[in-house]
């Protein structure tokens, strides 16, 4: 375990020592880990609506999806977001093997892509190669609002293109996810751009100039990024430190013709989109291998705080993994922030766990009949639960609406002796007899109606 890096492990013993303590009697009752939060039924629904337009806007514009481990080798991401960044320096969950190997869970996406790009060498198909995917990360984050230590992205990039129209499809096409889980209007885009590495360069060298001897002005944290990287200062929010910014040399002033241009193509291309955006000279983003293009998708009211996603180009990063040269553009959304705007712009997801038969039965005859009935049901393409359990008939009967279900079919001792069922609408409270034979015909018939 390196001194910067999260220890799951001690951390969960340091954490239930208190509780132990109180409990010596009885057996610990566990709870998730700090920062981790089980996906209960309502988190899927809205999840699965999330990954319905993901799945539907990728397809859409040729992605195929990938998986890539949740685990990978920590270079992997040391080299690729960079030592300074805030992810490698104190966010990563890293462990060491039995064999002394250094692996950690993924705190994003795009680092593991392009490694598997690498690996299986998919520079030798057509290009661009187009990637999706919508997966769980993990970053030793202080959990807070919005904040967790495993959340969920939804993650596309293209690989092996340099063309500003790629940087506003993709643009284009987060802002379309948000559109269609009805959450666009409650969003800024922010844009900027970084240049080629060599114009951040040589722009980095201005800042460190600048601020050496205004350093003991800035706040701690942006002293430290001044030594590891100054670009990061920009991205305080201290007040003190953004005085300073305000007077420091302009990243603008060090681009090349060449990333100018294609920075203005960019905006040009997002104008003819329809896509609004916001001009940002402050965003750099918190990793290394961006260049050229970056965007943030804010909240509007709480800005970079609670950002919903945020992608750049990063032509560059390849070759830190030991790559021939591929550029690349790509963004993340994270799903969590996404469901939350969601429930506060009161969106509702369809759910599909719609019940629409209970069984319910009394006696040993019964039983055996509900069951056949309640499988038959499912085998013929419908939701049906019961003939379960030996609860009275008024409890089932509760049972069945509490389900959600339209139609209870109802199997008395009586009922079953003469070969017949009641057919109970939930809805409308009215019920019919109906004959055991073909009874899932007739059930199946009456919901279509
Ligand atoms: P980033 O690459 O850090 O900008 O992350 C992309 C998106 O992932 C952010 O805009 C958030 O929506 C989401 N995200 C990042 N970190 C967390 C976290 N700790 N908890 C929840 N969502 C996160």
């Amino acid at each position: 375990m390196t001194d910067n890096t999260a220890d799951i492990t001690e951390k969960n013993t340091l954490e239930n020592t208190e509780e132990e303590k109180t409990q010596e009697s009885k057996p610990k009752k566990f709870q998730t880990l700090r920062g981790f939060q089980d996906l209960l039924p309502e988190f899927q629904d809205y999840y699965t609506m999330i990954k319905k337009s993901v799945r539907h806007r990728g397809r859409q514009s040729g992605f195929k999806r990938i998986t890539t481990p949740i685990m990978e080798e920590t270079g992997v991401f040391s080299r690729s977001l960079g030592e300074s960044s805030d992810v490698v320096s104190k966010e990563m969950f890293t462990m060491e093997s039995r064999s002394g190997k250094l692996m950690t869970l993924k705190p994003e996406a795009t680092a593991g892509i392009m490694r598997a790009y690498i690996e299986h060498g998919m520079h030798t198909l057509p290009q661009p190669v187009q990637l999706y995917s919508i997966e769980p990360q993990f970053r030793y984050d202080r959990p807070q609002k919005g904040r967790f230590r495993q959340f969920h992205q939804a993650n596309f990039e293209v690989l092996g293109i340099k063309d500003a129209s790629v940087d506003a499809q993709l643009i284009h096409m987060s802002y379309k996810i948000l559109e269609d889980l009805g959450i666009a209007d409650r969003v800024d885009i922010q844009i900027n751009t970084l240049g080629s590495a060599g114009n951040r360069e040589e722009y980095m060298e201005a800042l460190r100039d600048f601020f050496f001897d205004k350093s003991q002005h800035l706040s701690e944290e942006s002293q430290a990024r001044l030594k590891t990287n100054p670009l990061r200062i920009l991205d305080s929010k201290d007040e003190d430190d953004q005085i300073l910014v305000s007077m420091a040399p302009k990243l603008k002033d060090f681009l090349s013709e060449e990333s100018k241009n294609y920075y203005e193509t960019v905006k040009d291309y997002l104008h003819a989109l329809n896509i609004p955006f916001y001009e940002n000279e402050g965003l750099v983003r918190g990793l290394d291998y961006y260049c050229d293009t970056v965007f943030e998708i804010w909240d509007k009211s709480q800005g970079a705080q609670n950002a919903i996603g945020g992608g750049g180009r990063y032509d560059g990063l390849a070759e830190l993994l030991g790559g021939q040269p591929t550029p690349g553009f790509g963004f993340a959304m994270g799903v969590e922030r996404i469901i939350g705007h969601m429930k506060d712009a009161g969106i509702k997801p369809e759910s599909k766990d719609k019940v629409h038969f209970f069984v319910a039965q009394l006696g040993e005859e019964g039983k055996k009949k509900a069951l056949k009935i309640t499988t038959n049901i499912r085998d013929l393409g419908y939701n049906a639960i019961g003939g379960m359990g030996k609860s009275s008939m008024k409890a089932q009967l509760k049972m069945a609406d509490r389900s959600g279900a339209r139609w209870a079919i109802i199997l008395g001792e009586i009922e079953v002796r003469e070969n017949k069922a009641i057919l109970r609408d939930m809805h409308l409270g009215k019920q019919e007899i109906i004959s055991l034979d073909n009874i899932e015909q007739t059930v199946i018939e009456r919901l279509n109606n």
